[in-house]
């Protein structure tokens, strides 16, 4: 599919982000505030994904209002601002990733190869910014028009937060990894069953609704709020209140499997753009002379792909947990 034959909105756009780059901790975009007192060391994370605004929004927004912990330690950052920076109108899903995806690089073996591109980069430049975190909100948006949701780790200190956070209302959780790369919310002691950390991915809508920027910045609120950074009332205040979607359950989903994309190919066997149920055995994708079927009932499709690409992930295939 030709990106450039699909009619897009730009609701957001890329701001200048150079007033950001100095920072104020020696790396790039990277801004801590310190409240001197007792409390956890919380990660807002931006644009992991170059073209995925929200984050963007939101943490632009934590700097300009000038938002500071009333507890422990609050970091903001923009990630893959080198990606953010080429992004093209007429090719608006080509900024996500210049060379690697900086998604999928948080391990060992690729944090301390011998490879070199913008994305393994910056990933060691922020190396020690996730490491130092004890929790992290990483912000992030989807290329179809669904509801927010979010990603985590099956560790039940994420799932306790999330829920607790409520916004988003549906969850992804993945009970062993992506299987496709380490994602920055699964770097060192954050990938592993007994550290205290909480590490969270939100998607929060489309790339470029401006609603997706909204949510962004109302889910910070909430995390923040969440861990004693900023008082409840403040958080409301700035418009993180729940909203009508409050009484509505929770619904969480868990990741069974990630399909990469192998051939040219590769096809869906109607459009999907995420949350699309399938019964078992039926067919979702072809991919050359492979077929891929639904291994469950209810199997739910997420973050179908808008373009296959050869090597990249094609769909997550889910089940409603109980
Ligand atoms: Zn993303």
């Amino acid at each position: 599919m030709d990106d450039a034959a699909d009619p897009m909105h730009f609701e957001l756009r890329p701001r200048d982000l150079a007033p950001y780059r100095a920072g104020n901790v020696g790396i790039p975009y990277v801004h801590r505030f310190d409240s001197g007192r007792p409390g956890p060391h919380v990660l807002v994370n931006a644009l992991t994904h170059g073209n995925e605004f929200c984050g963007m929004v939101a943490a632009a927004h934590l700097l300009d209002a000038g938002v500071r912990p009333r507890i422990g330690t609050l970091t903001v950052s923009f990630a893959n601002v080198e990606a953010y920076e080429s992004f093209d109108e007429s090719r608006p899903f080509e900024s996500r990733q210049l060379a690697h995806n900086l998604n999928r690089i948080w391990s060992s073996p690729w944090l301390e190869g011998a490879e070199h591109s913008p994305e393994l980069r910056r990933a060691r430049e922020l190396r020690p910014v996730v490491a130092a975190a004890d929790h992290i909100l990483d912000l992030h948006s989807t290329s179809a028009d669904v509801q927010p949701f979010w990603v985590y780790p099956h560790f039940a200190r994420n799932g306790a937060a999330a829920l607790a956070i409520a916004l988003p209302r549906v969850h992804m959780v993945m009970p062993s990894g992506l299987g496709s790369g380490t994602p920055l919310i699964q770097h060192g002691l954050h990938g592993t069953p007994d550290h205290h950390g909480v590490a969270l991915v939100a998607e929060c809508g489309q790339h470029f609704k401006r609603t997706t920027g909204e949510v962004a910045q109302r889910v910070t609120w909430r995390f923040l709020a969440h861990f004693g950074l900023v008082e409840p009332d403040v958080a409301d205040a700035a418009g993180a209140a729940p909203g009508p979607s409050a009484g509505t359950p929770q619904r969480r989903y868990e990741l069974l499997e990630t399909r990469m994309v192998k051939t040219e190919a590769f096809a869906f066997t109607r459009p999907l753009v995420g949350f699309e149920t399938f019964a078992q055995g039926e067919l979702i994708a072809t991919d050359g002379g492979e077929a891929i079927h639904a291994p469950c009932d209810d199997c739910t499709v997420m973050m179908p792909t808008r373009r296959a690409i050869v090597g990249r992930e094609a769909v997550y295939l889910t089940r409603p947990m109980a």
